[in-house]
């Protein structure tokens, strides 16, 4: 599933392929890829506008139209946007974008859980505090964690108001953090040598200063290998992630810890897979 670097991989390469690029046109193979809305009224919004920007928000794709609106994609599971890719198997294909110029981007999906919206590009730019209930949840997505505002003590402010939540299971929250998935929630907490269930609480300060360099490391690093592909994640261009082979922990269990040698775990928080050191990362009292 895409995580943060690799949908910002994907919104850079897409950035170069199709900004300036108008639109000529819109199709939907898949009755839910835009639902609620019925797909003319995406393909009558989305004619004749020209891409101003591609961006990412949380594991958002963000395509910024002339006018203020803007396409946000999301991948889910096993969503690709992939820009003039040739060999694509026709039967995975979900919607098409086409422009003026010929050329065509095309969203595969074998899962079918991804999803299109045409959306006031405003929407986006809250940090989850004037969330809603049953507001989408690209209307209130929480801290970009990679930006300025994501700092030691944001980060210490949040876990004190959340400080019952298991620590893996806040990092993971969209609507708290927005970006972070299940691999680099597991690959920061080894690095900071935190426990997946210890509570939001109980971390101490010195902790917190650790978890927020590891989160941001993780994510970093996940970035420059162009994604992580444990399975099929494949970036605009078809092409696969190379940090799979630098993960520590991920899918790991059983081997040994990279930094004291102890057998890597897999147990399950929040119902996700989880991997940790249980030596590195000591469990909290029952
Ligand atoms: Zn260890």
């Amino acid at each position: 599933m895409p995580e943060l670097p690799e949908v910002e991989t994907i919104a850079r390469q897409l950035r170069v392929s199709v900004v300036d690029r108008t639109i000529s046109d819109f199709e939907s193979r898949w009755v839910r890829l835009t639902e609620p809305e019925p797909a003319e009224v995406v393909a009558a919004r989305l004619r004749g506008r020209r891409i101003s920007d591609v961006r990412r928000r949380g594991k958002f794709v963000v395509f910024d139209l002339d006018g203020g609106e803007a396409l946000v994609v999301s991948l889910r599971m096993t969503g690709k946007l992939l820009y003039e890719v040739a060999d694509v198997d026709e039967r995975y294909v979900r919607g098409e974008i086409r422009f003026v110029d010929g050329t065509a981007m095309r969203f595969s999906d074998t899962r079918k859980f991804g999803r299109m919206a045409v959306i006031d590009a405003a929407t986006l730019d809250g940090n989850g505090e004037f969330r809603r209930p049953r507001m989408p949840l690209h209307a209130s997505l929480g801290q970009e964690p990679l930006a300025r505002g994501f700092t030691v003590a944001w980060l210490r402010a949040l876990l004190r108001r959340r400080p019952r939540a298991a620590i893996k299971v806040l990092l993971l929250d969209q609507r708290a953090i927005a970006g972070i998935g299940n691999i680099y929630a597991i690959e920061a907490l080894w690095r900071a040598r935190i426990h997946p269930l210890r509570k939001a609480g109980s971390l101490r300060a010195g902790e917190i200063a650790r978890l927020h360099e590891a989160i941001r490391w993780a994510l970093r690093k996940g970035i420059r290998l162009g994604g992580a592909s444990p399975s099929d994640y494949v970036d605009a261009r078809g092409n696969k992630g190379r940090m799979q082979r630098e993960f520590q922990v991920y899918a790991r269990a059983g081997e040994p810890c990279p930094r004291c040698g102890r057998a890597i775990v897999r147990t399950v928080v929040g119902g996700r897979g989880t991997f940790y050191c249980p030596r590195c990362q000591r469990a909290p009292r029952a």
